[in-house]
């Protein structure tokens, strides 16, 4: 459906992310769910940030049965956030380097305070607020502090086009744009129970809890009948 996702289970996909680090290129990591692919037909540069990219994992579990219908199932569900903490994981215990870029002001310095309590081998290297006007003092003070994992939560298509656009300027490792992954390690907001997360309904929860992403939400049927047409006509 115009989006290419690498094929990976969670575990493969911490491997390749913390390979993509080592190569200290600014690679950047994409997580689409179906209201992201849905996005991209209409917007011919998210579209390019999106296969520009050096890794994209199926964030949402439409994906995975958008995937399913078509003929080209994809292992598992790779949630941005998931894939995040398995890299902190891996790279506490390598003093890795962590910036942090998104949500409002006084978010990203609260995800910080809880990410090193949680995992004190990081190094939480910098933090900066996601409503700026201009990129040039933000690469400053990304490059000063010299990364290895940059997240980016700007939201899409902000976040993409903002990887994108500005990979040759930066001296990190690798990027992530995770949405609003900064609200959930600061604690404003909640993540699904895990129950909830292996029943696929990580989306249902954030409804109940944020009523008003309903509009967002309703493209999701829209997005499966869209794969099954698709199969049924066989473009795939
Ligand atoms: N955001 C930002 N700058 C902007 C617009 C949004 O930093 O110009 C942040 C916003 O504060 C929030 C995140 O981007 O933290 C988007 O969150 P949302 O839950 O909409 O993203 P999703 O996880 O659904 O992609």
């Amino acid at each position: 459906m115009g989006v290419a996702f690498d094929d990976l289970n969670m575990a493969e996909a911490v491997e390749r992310a913390a390979a993509l680090a080592e190569e200290k290129r600014a690679a950047y990591v994409v997580t689409p769910n179906p209201e992201i692919v849905s996005a991209s037909w209409k917007n011919p540069a998210l579209a390019e940030a999106l296969r520009d990219a050096d890794l994209v994992v199926p964030d949402g579990v439409g994906v995975v049965y958008a995937a399913r219908i078509l003929g080209t199932p994809l292992k598992e569900r790779v949630p941005g956030i998931d894939l995040a903490t398995g890299l902190f994981e891996r790279f506490s215990g390598e003093g890795k380097r962590v910036f942090l870029l998104g949500a409002k002001p006084g978010v990203a310095e609260k995800a910080a305070e809880t990410l090193q309590k949680t995992w004190p081998g990081l190094v939480l290297c910098g933090t900066h607020d996601g409503y700026f006007q201009e990129d040039g003092p933000v690469l400053e003070a990304v490059n000063a502090a010299a990364p290895d994992l940059l997240l980016v939560c700007l939201g899409f298509p902000k976040q993409e086009l903002w990887m994108r656009r500005n990979r040759d300027k930066l001296h990190v490792g690798l990027m992530m744009g995770l949405g609003g992954v900064l609200d959930v390690f600061a604690g404003n907001v909640q993540r699904a129970p895990e129950r909830w997360q292996k029943l696929g309904l990580e989306w249902l929860y954030r409804l109940m809890k944020q009523p008003s992403r309903i509009g967002r939400m309703a493209k999701l049927p829209l997005f499966l009948v869209k794969a099954v047409f698709r199969r049924l006509s066989g473009k795939n």
